[in-house]
């Protein structure tokens, strides 16, 4: 199986429909607080601008929930997107509404639209096989560029994948790299290669985790979901996040782990608080004393110098989830001392996960990750050994002849 590929197209002179995924961020003044996802998604832009196209991009912003909200609008957008490619983006005032649907057929080459945010249709997530259809007849090609919803059912990912055959629809350049990237990790990392594994619960992750253990040689939990393995090894973790009905699951990831040989690291101390708050009281215990009533917030120190210690060796390292609540300041120090010895280490390092990119951003070592996913879900996903529902139907089976 092959990506359908961009470059393969025979897209000169022709209008181009390309799904982004502009879903950014803002501040509470409405300004864009990360834009990683608008850069990354540059180099498709240009090159359909370099081969003489008219280009219609599409995206969702949060959750409208199938109504224009005003807060919603892709006008920031618009503007930043101007600002990187340095020329005149036009912004539909709807997604398929006579006014905007004139807007792609007037489109002349060389020329940028914007459609409003795909989410103010309700169809767009019941991928509407009539909104489909509509976004489909805008353009003669269809670029997926929008890795981060690529595992998503919906019009503007699935739905419109069936107007196309395979000489007029492709990955885009991100989708492509981020899938290519994910694939070669999953197939050939170079050893060690460990997986850091935290975030809220093992519920999320369960089926990630499950995948990623004949693969690694060591995996080091953190967050919430460390609470579970906690338990069910009998330790007393007070009131921290449980899952009480994947205890049975949690020993028996214990136990793979160890059939296969692989190290698996749990917190051996924790910062607890008396409650889930900033202004909690809270303290630095071992693993074993979190008083009754109080709740793990982030890994301790020693989990650190532990944690630390055994990734001095390795050759690549996966990350997915924070190592505590990072969204308090009270409770990031765990995460954001992972993460600056994550960006320091000599390894390759992968970051998959939108809270994941957020604290290495927060932090300042961004830089310092050699990839960085745009997408959490759809990482995940890719971690869990699944093909994307977005991308199946841009992929090529290979024949004898061809390969
Ligand atoms: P996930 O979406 O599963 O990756 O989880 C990310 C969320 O997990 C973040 O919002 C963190 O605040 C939260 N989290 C991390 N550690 C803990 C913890 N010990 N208790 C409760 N929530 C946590």
């Amino acid at each position: 199986m092959e990506l359908l590929q961009l470059k393969k197209l025979d897209i000169k002179d022709k209008k181009v429909f390309i799904r982004c995924d502009f879903n950014v961020p803002m501040d509470e003044f409405g300004n864009i607080s990360d834009d990683r996802r608008i850069r990354s998604a540059v180099a498709t832009i240009n090159y359909c601008l370099d081969q003489d196209c008219a280009v219609i991009l599409a995206s969702h912003l949060g959750r409208p929930k199938g109504e224009v909200v005003q807060k919603y609008s892709l006008a920031p957008v618009a503007r930043r997107l101007q600002q990187l490619l340095k020329r005149h983006v036009s912004l539909a005032p709807g997604v398929v509404d006579d006014a905007s649907i004139k807007m792609t057929q007037e489109l002349p080459r060389h020329e940028i639209l914007l459609l409003e945010n795909l989410r103010f249709e309700a169809g767009e997530t019941k991928n509407d096989p009539k909104l489909a259809e509509k976004l489909a007849s805008m353009a003669e090609f269809y670029v997926n560029d929008a890795f981060g919803v690529s595992h998503r059912s919906h019009a503007s990912v699935a739905g419109i994948t069936h107007f196309f055959d395979n000489k007029h629809k492709a990955a885009g350049f991100l989708l492509e790299r981020e899938i290519n990237f994910f694939s070669k990790l999953m197939k050939n990392p170079v050893r060690p290669f460990v997986a850091i594994v935290g975030g809220s619960k093992v519920s999320g992750k369960l089926e990630a985790l499950i995948n990623l253990l004949p693969k690694v040689d060591k995996i080091f939990i953190g967050g919430g979901m460390a609470f579970t393995f906690l338990k069910q090894l009998g330790y007393n973790i007070g009131a921290s996040l449980v899952e009480d009905d994947l205890l049975d699951e949690a020993q028996h990831i214990m136990d793979e782990a160890k059939k296969l040989g692989v190290k698996f690291y749990l917190p051996v101390d924790v910062v607890a608080a008396d409650r889930f708050s900033e202004d909690a009281v809270s303290k630095i215990v071992t693993a074993q004393e979190i008083p009754d009533k109080w709740m793990g917030l982030d890994i301790g120190p020693a989990t650190v110098r532990l944690y630390r210690e055994g990734l001095n060796d390795v050759q690549t390292i996966l990350w997915n989830g924070p190592m505590g609540v990072y969204e308090m300041d009270k409770f990031a120090r765990g995460s954001s001392k992972i993460a600056h010895f994550v960006a320091d280490s000599y390894s390759t390092t992968v970051v998959g996960g939108g809270d994941t990119a957020d604290l290495v951003q927060k932090v300042g070592v961004d830089e310092d990750i050699s990839f960085i996913s745009t997408g959490g879900g759809a990482s995940l996903e890719l971690l869990e050994g699944k093909v994307l529902l977005g991308v199946a139907p841009l992929m090529v089976k290979i024949t004898n002849k061809e390969a």
